[in-house]
C-alpha cells in the first residue's frame, strides 16, 4: 500500500465513472413520491411531461436500477473540466494541529464556479435529445442559471432564466456571464408571467424568493412551445447526476486504501451532499461499511435541524407538484442579511428519508462562523470558497479540532463545492465586521409552517 499520499489525487480519463449511481436502488425506504398537487396521487410519467424532459421524468421516477449509464457526449463534456481534484488539505491539518486527515473534493475548477455544471449539462443533454427549443429555469445565487447558460451554449438550446431579483441587482457580473453565454435574463418576479404578476400585485416591491423565480420558469416552459423546466437542485434525476462527485471521490480515496470515517457537506437543495455521500450511503445501506454523513445548513435556513418531515409546495405559487420533505414551509422567506446562499425552503426527499431513518446527521451554522472558516481555509489552502461551500469547511474544522483534543487520527472527507469570486460583496461585510447572524425565533418558523399544507 502506498502511504504517501499526494496533495492532489487525479483520476485517468479512464478512470473516470461510465455510470451515475441511484442510492435509491439500495434504500428500504424509499423517498415519498412527488404527488400532484390537485388530486393528491403520485404524479405520473404523464402528468410530469408537459414540465419535464422525458428521459429525465424516467430518472425522477426510478427507484429500483442502481446504474444509469452516462451517455458519451455527457462524458466528453465532463472531460473539459473533470475529473476534479481530490485534495489532502495538508495545509490546513497542520495550521490546525491536528492529527486528523482531512481531504476535499474541489468542485470549483469551471467557469460556473461550481458543482452545477454536472447536471446542468445532463439536463440540457437530455432535452436535446428529445429535440426541444430550450428549457426554463430559475436561479438564485447565480451558479445554476450560469452552469445551464454554458450546457445550453454547448448544446445549442434556447436558455431562460428567471433570476431572484435581489441577486439579479447585487450581483451584475453573474447576470452578464449568464449572458455572455446566450442566456436570457430575467428578474423574478416579472411581469412577464401570469404569477409573477400575482405575486408583484400582493408584495409590491418584493426582491423575490426561489419558490417565486420556479413558479415564472415553470410557467413559461408549460406555455411555450418546445420548451421543458430544468431544476439545478432537490429532485432526484439532480442527485443522480451530482453522484459522479462520490463516485470520482471514492475511485481516488481505493487508490489509496482510504476510508473517511466523517462525509461531511453543506445543504442547500442536497444535490452536492446527496452526490458526494451516495457511493458510501450505497455501501453503509448494503452492510458493507460504516460511515457519519453531516449535512450542514445555515442557522438562518435550517430545513433539516428544525424543519417539518411533511408534504409540501416546491415553489411560491403552488403550480410544482408536492414533495415529502424536511420544509420550513414554502412561504418561507429567509432573513435579509443572510448572505450565504442555502435559501430554499425545502430538501431532497431522499436525503429527507435517510435523515429521518437515521442514516444521516445535519447540524446548523451562523454565517459568521462561516466566513471566519471560509477565511482560515482561504489563507491557507489558497482557494477562495463559495459561502456556501464554506458550512461544510465550518463544520470539518470543528471535526478536526475535535480530534485534536481527542488524540484521534479520523479521516475527514468533505465537499467544496465552489468558488467565492461572485460573493465579495458578503466577504466585505464579514472583513468590515458588519455581518451580523440571524438565527429565526420559533414564532418566525411558525409563519412558514403555516403554509404548509394539510397532510
Ligand atoms: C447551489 C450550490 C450549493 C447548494 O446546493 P445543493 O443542491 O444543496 O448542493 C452549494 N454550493 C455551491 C457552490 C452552490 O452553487
Amino acid at each position: 500500500m502506498n502511504t504517501e499520499i499526494p496533495y492532489k489525487i487525479y483520476l485517468s480519463e479512464e478512470e473516470m465513472p461510465k455510470t451515475w449511481y441511484n442510492v435509491r436502488a439500495d434504500m428500504k425506504n424509499k423517498p415519498a413520491p412527488l404527488l400532484n398537487p390537485a388530486t393528491r396521487q403520485p404524479m405520473t410519467a404523464a402528468e410530469l411531461a408537459p414540465v419535464f424532459c422525458d428521459e429525465l421524468i424516467q430518472q425522477e421516477l426510478d427507484d429500483t436500477t442502481a446504474y444509469f449509464e452516462i451517455p458519451k457526449e455527457i462524458r466528453d463534456f465532463y472531460k473539459m473540466y473533470r475529473p476534479s481534484p481530490l485534495v489532502r488539505a495538508y495545509c490546513l491539518e497542520e495550521k490546525l494541529k491536528t492529527p486528523a486527515k482531512i481531504y476535499y473534493k474541489f468542485e470549483g475548477n469551471n467557469t460556473s464556479g461550481s458543482h452545477k455544471l454536472n447536471s446542468a449539462i445532463a439536463q440540457a443533454y437530455y432535452a436535446k435529445k428529445q429535440g426541444l427549443k430550450g428549457v426554463t429555469t430559475e436561479t438564485g445565487a447565480g451558479q445554476w442559471g450560469t452552469a445551464l447558460s454554458m450546457a445550453c451554449a454547448y448544446l445549442g438550446l434556447d436558455c431562460k432564466v428567471y433570476m431572484v431579483k435581489c441577486s439579479y441587482e447585487q450581483k451584475p457580473f453573474r447576470r452578464e456571464v449568464m449572458r455572455t453565454y446566450g442566456a436570457n435574463v430575467t428578474p423574478s418576479p416579472s411581469e412577464t408571467t401570469a404569477v409573477g404578476r400575482k405575486i408583484l400585485a400582493e408584495f409590491p416591491g418584493t426582491t423575490g424568493s426561489l419558490g417565486c423565480a420556479i413558479s415564472e420558469a415553470v410557467e413559461v416552459a408549460t406555455s411555450s412551445e418546445g420548451y421543458r423546466y430544468v431544476l439545478g437542485s432537490v429532485l432526484n434525476q439532480v442527485l443522480l447526476h451530482q453522484s459522479v462527485i462520490g463516485l470520482e471521490a471514492k475511485a481516488a480515496l481505493d487508490k489509496y486504501g482510504v476510508k473517511p470515517d466523517i462525509i461531511i457537506g453543506c445543504a442547500g437543495g442536497g444535490s452536492n451532499l446527496g452526490g458526494l455521500i451516495s457511493p458510501f450511503m450505497g455501501e453503509k445501506l448494503r452492510g458493507e461499511a460504516d460511515y457519519r454523513f453531516i449535512a450542514v445548513e445555515p442557522a438562518s435556513c435550517p430545513s433539516f435541524t428544525r424543519g417539518k418531515f411533511a408534504y409540501d409546495f416546491c415553489d411560491t405559487g403552488m403550480i410544482c407538484p408536492m414533495s415529502k420533505m424536511y420544509t420550513l414551509g414554502s412561504g418561507f422567506i429567509p432573513a435579509a442579511n443572510h448572505a450565504g446562499g442555502l435559501r430554499y425552503h425545502g430538501m431532497s426527499s431522499t436525503l429527507s428519508q435517510l435523515y429521518h431513518d437515521g442514516l444521516m446527521e445535519a447540524t446548523s451554522v451562523k454565517q459568521t462562523e462561516v466566513f471566519e472558516a471560509a477565511t482560515e481555509f482561504a489563507r491557507v489552502e489558497g482557494i477562495l470558497p463559495a459561502p456556501e461551500s464554506s458550512h461544510a469547511i465550518r463544520v470539518a474544522i470543528d471535526e478536526a479540532i475535535k480530534c485534536r483534543e481527542t488524540g484521534e487520527a479520523k479521516t475527514i472527507l468533505f465537499g467544496l463545492t465552489g468558488t467565492g469570486y461572485f460573493d465579495m460583496k458578503a466577504y466585505e461585510q464579514f472583513n468590515n465586521g458588519t455581518m451580523t447572524d440571524y438565527i429565526p425565533t420559533d414564532e418566525d418558523l411558525a409563519k412558514g409552517f403555516a403554509s404548509i399544507p394539510q397532510q
